[in-house]
């Protein structure tokens, strides 16, 4: 299994982390664990999730009153699980901004449904299509698969955020910093080692002769640009 997303699930019964456990581990997902709104926000920009599932009743506070917080510090889409079904909690989460509401208890289909759903959307949102296609390269940006010329593709997670975020900027510059900051966070940003390191590696797969990039191309001393698709 190689596409491995993140995962943020903010719980505190671990009963119900340990059935997310076995419900997404099988589909992909490295789930990160947080049992309070603290320990989430604290977990948010080294955890670098593409997804959050957020309980509402939290030790520390309403997850209610996170879901501002965390969109403000990450883009990823919030699924709401709670077993609170009144109207009026689903219609004030989705104001908040969370991007689903599922009621527990979950069909175990059902979430995993509504997760992809709501990744789908979120690609839409960034002006993004879920499938692009580059020459030969193919992206699926809701599997998180790459193939060339048909045949599977095998990229590390960061490898695929690179990716994703040069191909979702196709044509344009992302200077060294901005790519850092938002494939490392805002610590990396001037890590600029890295980023090469990880170009390489990326070119090796991606292709067709990585010494004589057409893809991923280098703007010397400022950083790198996807070539139009
Ligand atoms: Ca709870």
């Amino acid at each position: 299994m190689s596409k491995l997303q993140r995962l943020l699930v903010i719980e505190d019964e671990i009963a119900i982390r340990r059935l997310l456990r076995t419900i997404l581990t099988p589909h992909g997902w490295a789930m990160v664990e947080a049992e309070t709104g603290a320990a989430a926000l604290d977990q948010l920009h080294q955890a670098m999730p593409e997804l959050i599932l957020l309980d509402l009743g939290l030790p520390d506070m309403d997850g209610l009153d996170l879901i501002p917080l965390l969109k403000r510090e990450r883009s990823a889409p919030i699924i709401v699980l709670s077993s609170r079904d009144r109207e009026q909690d689903k219609v004030l989460a989705l104001d908040l901004g969370a991007d689903d509401y599922v009621t527990k208890p979950f069909s175990e289909k059902e979430l995993l449904a509504r997760i992809r759903t709501a990744l789908r959307h979120s690609i839409q949102q960034v002006g993004g299509r879920p499938h692009l296609q580059v020459g030969d390269l193919e992206i699926d940006l809701v599997m998180r698969q790459v193939r060339r010329s048909g045949e599977r593709l095998h990229l590390s997670p960061r490898e695929f955020d690179l990716l994703h975020l040069l191909v979702r900027h196709g044509g344009r510059i992302l200077t060294h910093r901005q790519i850092l900051e938002q494939v490392w966070g805002p610590a990396q940003a001037t890590e600029v080692h890295y980023l090469r390191v990880y170009v390489r590696q990326l070119r090796q797969k991606i292709e067709t002769d990585p010494n004589n990039p057409t893809l991923i191309l280098t703007e010397p001393g400022i950083g790198y640009r996807f070539s139009e698709p």
